[in-house]
């Protein structure tokens, strides 16, 4: 039997979260949004403050083994967590999803450079949310490309060629790696065999202070504002051999098909946050704003653009939850995550549209938050791979 109730320890962080959400989190997010030039919204007390609130709690830590010093959460408090930091901020949300990317290498241990286990110390430990990863794989001629297998004549720009037993890496990656500005660790997906296209690539996680490695201006966008995202530059950065997390070939797929499936679960998960967000915000306003002598909320157009929105948030949280619990069974299943992000991110799109129709003219306005929900929602559509690519994928598997 299919059983949808959380057990009371995850109930309670539902709980601790949106209250965090709430009151740290949705400031913030609506303060960032609004700092036009990106530099100096993430260099900001703001930014500075939400962090170290968040690493003071351990969201950056949640997954990681109570081995280690993690919080050692159980898996489906990811998706609850996800959700109620998404309420309150997708950017913010965004950016803790992808901190633990490095020090999550580093708790598997094994033999491995000394780095990690120095790396993996100052994260557990950090109460600044100074320490945080990203993932560098979108190049700015290889986006949806990504996905291309077999393909030989289709492989990444940036180069890793073999000196002695060290890799030197030379290229770039696009502006929209995640946390690419603030990271100081990358998971660094790059070419080392051209001759088998994309099957040549080889994935690193690296400190982010070698030398050679440098970071463009933060980009300035639409939506997500609260999330950093930058080009990250290679020039003659030398790597040792023990900083490879996989070699070339049929594992590299393997691997990022696994990647794929929990990082479209997460997002989708934003995108519900998100239209959650908008949908909250757009009842309570229709059950006070007055026209015609009655509440909005009385109208029947305005009444059925709600329950839609409930109903849809409802549904793409169910297949969401199911992919979630796949991956919790260790059944990862990228069909079924690509359809839930699919269907989660285009709910979001639709959902925030009719949430700002709902407040009128106020809608538009910086008034209320719905405006900056409905920007954040476009994002979703297009962030790990466009629906349409992730879309186009998930047929091959019909
Ligand atoms: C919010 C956000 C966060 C992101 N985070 C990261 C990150 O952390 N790390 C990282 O490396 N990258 C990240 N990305 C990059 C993201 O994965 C790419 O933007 C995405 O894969 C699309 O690539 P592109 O932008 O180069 O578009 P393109 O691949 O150039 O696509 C342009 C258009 O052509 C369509 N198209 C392309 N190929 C095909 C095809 N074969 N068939 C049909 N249509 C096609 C696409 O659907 C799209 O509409 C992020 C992007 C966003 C928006």
């Amino acid at each position: 039997m299919v059983d949808f109730s959380l057990p009371e320890e995850i109930e309670k962080m539902r709980e601790m979260t949106r209250e965090f959400a709430r009151q740290e989190v949705r400031p913030a997010g609506i303060e960032l949004d609004r700092i036009p030039e990106p530099e100096k919204a993430y260099t900001s007390d703001t930014m500075r403050r939400v962090l170290s609130r968040a690493y003071e709690v351990g969201f950056h830590k949640m997954n990681l083994p109570k081995e280690v010093g993690g919080l050692g959460a159980p898996p489906m408090a990811n998706i609850v967590v996800q959700e109620e930091l998404a309420v309150g901020d997708g950017g913010i949300a965004s950016h803790l999803l992808v901190a633990p990317m490095i020090a999550g290498r580093a708790a598997m241990g094994g033999n491995m450079h000394p780095f990690y286990k120095e790396y993996l110390d100052a994260f557990i430990n950090d109460t600044k949310g100074e320490h945080s990863g990203a993932w560098a794989i979108t190049e700015p001629n290889h986006g949806s490309d990504l996905f291309e297998f077999g393909q030989p004549e289709i492989q990444m720009d940036t180069r890793a060629v073999k000196d002695g037993d060290d890799y030197v890496v030379n290229g770039h990656k696009s502006a929209f790696v995640s946390n690419g500005w603030l990271a100081d660790g990358y998971l660094l997906m790059v070419n080392v065999d051209p001759s088998q296209g994309m099957e040549g690539t080889a994935t690193f996680a690296i400190p982010g202070n070698l030398p050679g490695i440098t970071r463009g201006k933060p980009l300035n966008k639409l939506g997500l504002r609260a999330l950093n995202q930058s080009e990250v530059f290679f020039d003659d950065v030398r790597i040792s051999p023990e900083f490879l997390m996989l070699p070339p070939g049929p594992g590299y797929k393997m691997m990022l098909e696994r990647m794929v499936t929990s990082g479209n679960t997460a997002v989708g998960i934003i995108a519900v946050g998100v239209a959650r967000a908008a949908y909250e915000e757009a009842l309570a306003y229709a059950r006070q704003r007055v026209q015609g002598g009655k509440v909005i909320f009385e109208h029947q157009a305005i009444k059925l653009k709600l329950f839609n929105a409930y109903r849809q948030i409802e549904a793409a949280r169910a297949l969401l939850w199911k992919s979630a619990w796949q991956i919790s069974i260790g059944q990862p299943h990228l069909p079924t995550a690509m359809a839930a992000r699919t269907v989660a991110s285009d709910m979001a799109m639709q959902v925030t549209a009719d949430m700002v129709q709902i407040f009128g003219g106020y809608g538009i306005s910086k008034e209320h938050p719905v405006e900056k929900f409905y920007r954040d929602a476009k994002l979703l559509q297009i962030m790990d791979g466009t629906n349409e690519l992730v879309s186009l994928k998930a047929a091959d598997y019909l």
